[in-house]
């Protein structure tokens, strides 16, 4: 991913909009990008910040917010990638018992 494509992607992200490949691309974008990583930073304290004013709610770390939420998006994407092997991995059970079945099915008679 480009410097340019991770910048697309930084308001997106803000307002999670991001699909979990584009996620995953930007997230690995900003931690080896400084540059990016700021870009988003500048931009997450001020909407998050105003959200906050607007909200009344307490005064908050910001830095320590978007660190909390990139955290949280990686897990998110982890979260969905173990889900998908043991999604596979029961359909694969799932077929096999079938054919046992089945198999043990025909020996039978
Ligand atoms: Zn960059």
């Amino acid at each position: 991913m480009t410097c340019k494509e991770a910048e697309q992607m930084v308001m997106p992200y803000i307002n999670k909009e991001l699909t979990d490949k584009e996620l995953s691309a930007f997230l690995s974008h900003i931690h080896t990008c400084r540059d990016c990583y700021e870009e988003l930073e500048i931009y997450y304290t001020i909407y998050t910040g105003l959200a906050q004013l607007e909200e009344g709610g307490e005064d908050q770390n910001l830095h320590r917010l978007l660190e909390e939420s990139l955290r949280l998006s990686e897990l998110q994407i982890r979260g969905r990638k173990i889900f998908n092997v043991y999604y596979v991995l029961s359909q694969i059970l799932a077929m096999a018992a079938l054919t046992v079945i089945i198999i043990m099915e025909i020996v039978i008679i």
